[in-house]
């Protein structure tokens, strides 16, 4: 069994080596460990070797993690945010993941005005069209992210999506290759830049990068036997 330690390693190099495999840079991806699964003192012994961002996917998790877990971790919220858990998350979260209603871009963005807070959101998109995903179906994501290009409290900095449980490397990559093209579409006739592409978690990370994600969502491969 290697330790936790060994596997964060294993995990970052394998995501710059996949980096550099796609003609980029391995700084241009980040690796978000996701640490739904385990408790602070997995998260603590990262922190202690240099880790600082980290993911969650629900809001009371969040906040206890947050109160107990030193104050310059950068939290991540990756899961479905429900409208009365938005000023939590918002007094926590650095940046929301899982934008998938223009009611919540809106408040989203009202909120953070009020606490003084400034997050960064990506829009979550339903590529694959499954009926249990959730996030916007493509057809509407063009009206969302013209709500979203004006708000100005929360930034808007890209769009994030899950591909399907078991895909295999064909349908990743086409996948992966609409978000990236959507985004595209999108900064070029909203006029503004959308940086950021979350794509890729334990199993499909490496396609992800392929078609240039910006943010890596891993659980499984990092945390999996804590
Ligand atoms: C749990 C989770 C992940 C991590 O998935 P693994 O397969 O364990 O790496 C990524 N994104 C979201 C939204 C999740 O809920």
């Amino acid at each position: 069994m290697s330790s936790l330690l060994e596997r964060y390693a294993s995990v970052l190099d394998e995501v710059r080596r996949s980096a550099v495999a796609a003609g980029r840079s391995p700084d241009d991806v980040v690796l978000l460990p996701v640490s739904k699964t385990v408790g602070a003192d997995a998260i603590r012994e990262l922190y202690q070797s240099g880790v600082r961002r980290f993911a969650e996917n629900r809001e009371p998790v969040l906040m206890a993690k947050c109160a107990g877990l030193p104050d310059d971790i950068e939290w991540h919220f990756i899961g479905p945010l429900q409208s009365n858990k938005v000023r939590k998350v918002v007094s926590a979260a650095s940046v929301i993941h899982s934008v998938d209603s223009i009611p919540l871009v809106e408040r989203l963005d009202r909120i953070s005005g009020e606490e003084n807070r400034s997050p960064r959101y990506m829009l979550e998109v339903n590529v694959s069209g499954e009926a249990s995903k959730g996030g916007f179906p493509v057809g509407e994501l063009p009206a969302a992210a013209a709500v979203a290009a004006k708000t100005g409290n929360a930034r808007f900095v890209g769009l994030m999506t899950m591909a399907p449980l078991g895909a295999g490397h064909d349908e990743l990559m086409r996948i992966f290759g609409a978000l990236r093209s959507l985004r595209d579409e999108l900064a070029a006739s909203l006029g503004i830049d959308l940086p950021e592409l979350s794509m890729g978690m334990s199993g499909d990370f490496r396609e992800a990068i392929a078609c240039g994600a910006t943010m890596v969502r891993i659980g499984t491969s990092i945390f999996a036997g804590v």
